[in-house]
Formats: structure tokens, C-alpha cells, sequence
């Protein structure tokens, strides 16, 4: 049996945990947290948003782009660097703001997160979790008509794929999700996808992981940081440690987010991934919470409802490679929340739970899936905005590599 050493448990490596396991390796899940998901995975928006998968680069992005330099888009806050890499990131996004580029890459994302829904189903049945999952169906609320004709190739592209969505008037999408008369804003239009769902990825990660230990025999290493790769004739032989013992293994499978430090350099992607970093708030919900989960374009917010909370998130800040929390953009992230969405939750400071994560994002918004040069090692990395609704699908595509070499 192959040994499998995968290195990063959030939603990523969990994932991966999972189906190695499934197909018979012998699998030894490694994090330098004190275990699962506590780093981009533990409290993100929480949608597994399969319908939408919209790649972050698009035109209409790089049509805001001087907006958001001048700091008239609060939502968004770009920090120019003069580090080579963010430059190379930088650039090499721009690029994938082109038309073609973009719907080409929104069309492997929509593939891979298709694929975790039908994959979510086997969990499911083999496991009894308990992460709030509710097929709840997402909406997307379009402030103005110019708004939603922006978004009208991508609308296509999903129809042709023949992704179920549907395109309400206000009214229309109050009946079905009355928390809409909340919203103070006008609403010219929204994209309502019935089969979206929501969950906790932390509890989704951490009962699965108990899961895997009990049924296939998983090995857990928490609380151990990963030095390096161990290699024997260009091909890895184990894991070393800044603290512990090495760890022998046949295969290495990296899901550490934006980590790139344990890969050798020859399979460092250059300008590959970057993080944006985001900003969440869990705060119990009031009688009249949504139920659906609701994307505000216009503030840039998304909105899912968690059991008896509601999870808010949203930012996206671009410089810093090594991001920390800020008061003053979570303040400005909270009250924008409550201005779409206060009679939803409690908002009193205090009551809500503040978090923050760095997105790891590549140029083009896929993940980067694939062998290293170096024989027995694997990349499954950079799932930007959407890892939680890609991790499984993703995975898949890393065991068919594996199984394949
Ligand atoms: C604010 C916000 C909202 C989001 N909302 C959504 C959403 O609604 N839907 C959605 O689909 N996605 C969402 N995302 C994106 C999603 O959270 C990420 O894409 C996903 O969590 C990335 O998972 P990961 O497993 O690749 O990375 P991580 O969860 O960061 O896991 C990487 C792990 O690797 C470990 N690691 C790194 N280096 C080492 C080392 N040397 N040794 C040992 N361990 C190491 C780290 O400790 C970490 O636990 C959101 C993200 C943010 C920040």
C-alpha cells in the first residue's frame, strides 16, 4: 500500500485526505495547526456555490479597476508591492481579465465545483456530519440593469452548461425568500440557483477527518510545521520537521493554501498565488434571517444562514503577503453588512464572532493541480475565492493524477 503524506488540512487537503483514502493509500494527514481547517478554511462564507464559480479576474473587474485604485470601491483595497512576485501575480491577473480567458476559466471552475456537489453526495451517505449543510439555494442581487448585463456572457455560458438558474423581478424573489424586503437598496434583477447550498467547512472538515480516522485508519500529525521535502535520487522518500521526527512516505500531496515554502524551488509556480484577504462575521440570526444564501454585488457581500447564525462575508485586499487583521476595514465590513442586511442577525459588538483569512488566489482563479518535478510529489493548491465549493471536485482531479503516474 502507497503511503501518502498530504500537507495542509483545510478544505483542500481534507478533501484529498478523503479520496486517497477511499482508494486504498495509506494516508497521513499533516498540519502545523492544532488541527483542521484553522487557517483560510475555518470560517469563510460558508457557500458551496456551485452555480456560480465565476473566475475573480473578468472584464468587468479590470473596467473597475481605476475605481478600486482610487479607493472608491470600499470592498476591494489594493496595496501596490514592489516584491517580484506580487508584480508577476499582478500582471499575469490582468491577463485573465480578458473575455476569453475569463469565461474559459469560469467553465473549469463550474466543472470542478459540479463535481463536489456529486462528490459531497458520497460523503454524505458513507458519513454522518454535522456542519449546518442545507441545500438552500443562492440568489444574486443586481443593483442596476447595466449591472446584470455585465454579467450576461457568463450567464450564457452557465445556461449552455445547463446549470439551473433562474432570473426573478424583485417581487418574484421575495415570495420566495421574504428577507429580501429587508434589503434598503433597489433591486433590478436576481439570479436565483435552487441547487446551491451552504455548511460550515470547520465542522465539515473536523467530522470528517474523524471519519476517515475511524473507517480507512487515517493518521493525523497536528501541531508539526513541514521543513522541507525529503528526496532520494529525485524522488521523495519523506517529510522533515522543524520539531519532530522525519516521516517516511512514498508520495507527498501539498494542500497548503497559499504556503509555498515546503516545495522546492524547481516546483515553486512564479507568480502563482497571492492572498486576498477577506473578513467574516457569525452572528445569531434573527426571525426574519434569510434562508437562501444572497450575494449583495453591490456592496459585495454574501450572506448564508448557518443552523440558528448567519455567516457574512466579504473584502478583498490585495498587497500584504502576510496578512493581519484590521480593525478599521472589519468595522467598515460590519457596518456595511448591517446596512444591507441589520434586521437579519445581531449585530451588537460582542455578539458577533470576527475572523478574518487570506484567500489563496491564483491569476487565473483555477487551482494548481498538478505532479512536481519531483517524482512522487503533488500539487493541489491556490483555490482563491472558491475552495470550499472546489475541494472536492478538485481533489478528484488530484487522485487521477496520482492513480495515473
Ligand atoms: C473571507 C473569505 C470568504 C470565503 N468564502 C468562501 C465561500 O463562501 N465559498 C467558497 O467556496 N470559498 C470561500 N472562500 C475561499 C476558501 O475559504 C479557500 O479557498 C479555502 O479555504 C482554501 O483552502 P485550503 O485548504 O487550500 O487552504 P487552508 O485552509 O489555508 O489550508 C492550508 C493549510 O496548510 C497548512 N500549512 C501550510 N504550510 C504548512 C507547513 N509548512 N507545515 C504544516 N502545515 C502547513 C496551514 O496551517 C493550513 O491549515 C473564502 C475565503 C475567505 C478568506
Amino acid at each position: 500500500m502507497k503511503r501518502v503524506a498530504v500537507v495542509g488540512a483545510g478544505v483542500a487537503g481534507v478533501a484529498s485526505a478523503y479520496l486517497l483514502c477511499r482508494a486504498g493509500y495509506a494516508v497521513t494527514l499533516v498540519d502545523r495547526n492544532q488541527g483542521p481547517a484553522l487557517g483560510a478554511s475555518r470560517a469563510n462564507g460558508a457557500q458551496l456555490s456551485y452555480a456560480y464559480g465565476d473566475a475573480l479576474g473578468s472584464p468587468s473587474l479590470l473596467r473597475h479597476l481605476p475605481h478600486i485604485l482610487l479607493r472608491r470601491d470600499p470592498a476591494y483595497r489594493v496595496q501596490l508591492q514592489t516584491d517580484p512576485e506580487f508584480l508577476i501575480w499582478g500582471l499575469r491577473f490582468l491577463a485573465e481579465c480578458l473575455p476569453t480567458r475569463s469565461l474559459a476559466n469560469t467553465q473549469h471552475l463550474l466543472k470542478l465545483a459540479f463535481a463536489t456537489r456529486r462528490l459531497l453526495e458520497d460523503v454524505l451517505v458513507e458519513f454522518d456530519l454535522s456542519f449546518d449543510y442545507q441545500v438552500s439555494g443562492k440568489m444574486i442581487l443586481y443593483s442596476t440593469a447595466k449591472a446584470f448585463a455585465a454579467g450576461a456572457a457568463v450567464h450564457r455560458l452557465k445556461q449552455s452548461m445547463g446549470i439551473r438558474q433562474e432570473v426573478l423581478d424583485r417581487s418574484e424573489a421575495t415570495a420566495i425568500e421574504p428577507a429580501l424586503t429587508l434589503y434598503p437598496d433597489s433591486i433590478d434583477r436576481v439570479v436565483y440557483s435552487p441547487d446551491d447550498a451552504a455548511g460550515r467547512p470547520d465542522r465539515f472538515c473536523t467530522g470528517l477527518v474523524d471519519g476517515l480516522v475511524r473507517r480507512y485508519g487515517l493518521r493525523t500529525l497536528f501541531g508539526e510545521e513541514v521543513r522541507g521535502i525529503q528526496s532520494c535520487k529525485g524522488r521523495v522518500t519523506g517529510l522533515s520537521f522543524s520539531t519532530c521526527e522525519q516521516l517516511d512516505c512514498d508520495l507527498v500531496v501539498a494542500t497548503t493554501g497559499a504556503a509555498l515554502d515546503i516545495l522546492p524551488w524547481t516546483d515553486r509556480p512564479v507568480g502563482g498565488i497571492w492572498p486576498v484577504q477577506g473578513y467574516s462575521m457569525t452572528a445569531a440570526a434573527s426571525p426574519a434571517a434569510m434562508r437562501v444564501s444572497i450575494t449583495d454585488l453591490k456592496r459585495k457581500l454574501v450572506f448564508a444562514r448557518l443552523g440558528d447564525d448567519v455567516r457574512i462575508a466579504g473584502l478583498a485586499d490585495i498587497g500584504a503577503a502576510r496578512p493581519r487583521f484590521s480593525d478599521e476595514r472589519f468595522d467598515m465590513f460590519r457596518s456595511a453588512s448591517i446596512e444591507a442586511f441589520g434586521g437579519a442577525f445581531e449585530h451588537k459588538v460582542g455578539e458577533i464572532g470576527a475572523w478574518s483569512g487570506a484567500r489563496p488566489c491564483t491569476p487565473s482563479s483555477r487551482p494548481i493541480i498538478r505532479p512536481g518535478r519531483m517524482k512522487g510529489l503533488y500539487l493541489n493548491l491556490g483555490h482563491g475565492t472558491l475552495g470550499w465549493t472546489l475541494c472536492l471536485g478538485s481533489a478528484q482531479f488530484l487522485l487521477d493524477l496520482v492513480a495515473t503516474a
